[in-house]
């Protein structure tokens, strides 16, 4: 099983690794790896893997029976190479920010109305909320934003750390920005933004609220009769 290193330190923009597996000539597992498989409404990263001087663009990260598979734009690798890897880091900061920016607003959403999130997907340039809420305010949103704008600018930490499932779930609102169930494992990976939310969650995320900078809302859309959908973007 390869060892995902953004799970431990998220700001990891090199490694070195070895290569354990490759199929198909581009299809490349390795035993450890700063790659994020897309997932959980995070896309996945991209970057380089380097061998000598010889430069494997990933193009695309998924997980497939659980192992961390980084396609490579050409063939080459092979089992046992040692390789060094390099993330698309300006791409992968601004997913973190976004990310973690998605956390404080769903939180104060469902705080704030009752608004269940059914889903949500992360992109480069913005992010997509969708919630279950019968009366649709925008001026109630734009309050929430407003709110987590303040936040933004505060000292907020954000930690991460394991739990067994017994206590994760007694935690409120565990799985607010998840898939609304508790994934079938012993332990957990729990995300805390301190005083704001909790969850479990295998993405990466800032360590302080701070980084996130502004956010502003993009546009509202209503999908039928109880089911609202929100973009919204980081300032820069
Ligand atoms: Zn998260």
């Amino acid at each position: 099983m390869t060892k995902a290193l953004f799970l431990g330190d998220s700001y990891l923009q090199e490694s070195s690794a070895t290569v354990v597996s490759v199929k198909d000539g581009k299809y490349v597992v390795l035993d450890q790896t700063i790659f994020y498989a897309k997932g959980g409404g995070q896309p996945c990263d991209t970057g380089k893997i380097i061998k000598d001087k010889e430069v494997f663009n990933v193009v695309y990260v998924g997980k497939f029976s659980g192992e961390i598979s980084h396609e490579v734009d050409h063939a080459g690798l092979q089992i046992g190479d040692k390789v060094h890897c390099s993330l698309n880091w300006p791409r992968r900061y601004k997913l973190m920010r976004s990310h973690t920016a998605a956390h404080v607003i769903a939180a104060l959403l469902h705080k704030g109305t009752g608004a269940l999130i059914t889903g949500n997907q992360l992109e480069e340039d913005h992010v997509r909320f969708d919630f279950s809420l019968e009366k649709f305010d925008r001026t109630i949103l734009e309050a929430n934003l407003a709110k987590a704008n303040e936040l933004f600018a505060s000292d907020v930490s954000v930690k991460s750390y394991e739990l067994s499932r017994e206590e994760a779930m007694k935690i409120p609102g565990v799985v607010i920005l998840a898939e609304a169930f508790l994934p079938d494992l012993p332990v957990l990976r729990i995300v805390e933004i301190v005083g704001v939310d909790r969850e479990a969650d295998g993405g990466t995320h800032v360590k302080n609220l701070k980084e996130i900078g502004k956010v502003e809302l993009v546009r509202t859309e209503n999908k039928g009769k109880n089911n609202r959908r929100i973009y919204f973007k980081l300032n820069q």
